[in-house]
């Protein structure tokens, strides 16, 4: 057993600042929807250049949100990759729709956007591309596809606040993408412990969303359907929920948003040297090329390794590795495999671009607060075990 600390593939970072923030909502009159909600959604809508951020509960409920507005409900089919966290596919699943697997790039585990072409009917409402390990998906060639389909592109950046494409910021949704999704749970580029925010543009798909995250409740007189009676009225209008985000997160957020210039940069040097000490290292590839890393914000630290050429299995290099004090995990498993999926039709042979990514990938770690010399400890253990 390693004596030094143990490295987890991701954590989050907390810092003295960070907890004031928490502790001063605890102390005040609002402990949910209060002044710290709307400083949030202020700060990260123009953290990413948006018009407006909806803050949620979590992610998940930032994807379902992002449907309701977008009008996905039975019948209807929602494109999603092959290869990401299950909730990409299960928002879909929450209005009664379906979410039709596209599969995904063998090497980066994006999206194929010909396979996304390829499966767009009048049944699509929504294409949902993943920016995989904070990479941006093709978002031109997505959008030229979802043009003429007259479907909503929301994308699932959980993995990408502060990752850019062409300059241009993740979540500003230019062009024709409507809504954007964030993560903030806690191995995420900031967060809020559990959170999740839709950053959006369109004044009716904000409306959509705010309505949604209260139950469906309106109580601004003018989106009132009859003449309100007195200051106490309100009106259900949609079967909305309870997705809202506490004050004390919000706040944790408004602190983490401060240091996402610092937490991103922090991860791509981190990256840079990954890339610099695996390149001589034969079966392991960064799943991210040196040469594609501009704009990305590294959620993870993903290598694809050949585990046959090797002679390990991959069950086997985690173990060794967790032996040394070095925490790993593969993100992620193919979702139309899921039993769940199979059972509703799904064949996992249809996604061999997916098979191939999952097969092979493994995600080192990677998190703000590692130092330089985890790096070289993470890439020394590696080594040691494929070369033993
Ligand atoms: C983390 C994640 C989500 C969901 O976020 P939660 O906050 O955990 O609900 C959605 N999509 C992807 C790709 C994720 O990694």
């Amino acid at each position: 057993m390693s004596d030094e600390r143990f490295l987890p593939y991701g954590r989050q970072t907390i810092e003295q600042d960070d907890i004031d923030a928490v502790v001063e909502v605890l102390r005040g009159d609002w402990l949910t929807t209060g002044p710290a909600i709307e400083r949030f959604e202020s700060a990260l809508a123009s953290a990413v250049g948006a018009e407006a951020a909806v803050a949620v509960a979590n992610g998940t409920a930032a994807l379902h949100a992002a449907c309701y507005a977008a009008g996905v409900g039975p019948g209807d089919e929602v494109i999603v990759p092959a290869v990401s966290f299950l909730a990409t596919a299960n928002c879909a699943r929450y209005l009664g729709a379906e979410p039709v697997f596209a599969d995904v790039d063998a090497a980066t585990g994006l999206v194929s956007c010909e396979d996304v072409e390829r499966h767009v009917s009048e049944k699509t409402r929504a294409i949902i591309p993943v920016h995989l390990n904070g990479r941006p998906a093709d978002m031109a060639s997505l959008e030229k596809i979802t043009a003429s389909s007259g479907a909503c592109l929301i994308e699932d950046a959980a993995h990408a606040l502060g990752a850019t494409i062409e300059g241009d910021r993740v979540g500003r949704c230019t062009g024709r993408s409507g809504m954007t999704m964030f993560s903030f749970h806690p191995v995420k580029q900031i967060t809020t412990g559990e959170g999740g925010a839709v950053t959006v543009n369109d004044p009716d798909l904000l409306h959509r969303l705010r309505l949604f995250r209260n139950h469906g409740m309106v109580h601004d007189e003018s989106a009132l359907e009859s003449t309100s009676p007195g200051p106490w009225y309100y009106e259900q209008q949609e079967l909305g929920h309870n997705l809202r985000m506490t004050d004390m997160q919000a706040a944790l957020g408004v602190s983490q948003l401060g240091k996402l210039q610092r937490f991103v940069a922090r991860r791509r040097l981190l990256a840079r040297r990954y890339d610099e000490l695996l390149n001589p290292v034969a079966g392991i590839e960064p799943v991210i090329p040196s040469s594609a890393a501009d704009g990305c914000a590294y959620h993870l630290y993903a290598v694809h390794v050949d585990f046959e050429a090797l002679g390990i299995e991959r069950a086997e290099l985690m173990a060794r590795l967790r032996e040394r004090g070095i925490g790993t995990q593969v993100h992620f498993i193919p979702i139309p495999q899921q039993p769940y999926y199979a059972r509703r039709g799904c064949r996992i042979e249809e996604y061999p671009g997916a098979v191939s990514y999952y097969e092979r990938v493994l995600s080192l770690p990677l998190f703000p607060g590692m130092h330089d010399s985890d790096v070289e400890r993470v890439v020394g253990a590696l080594r040691e075990l494929i070369n033993p």
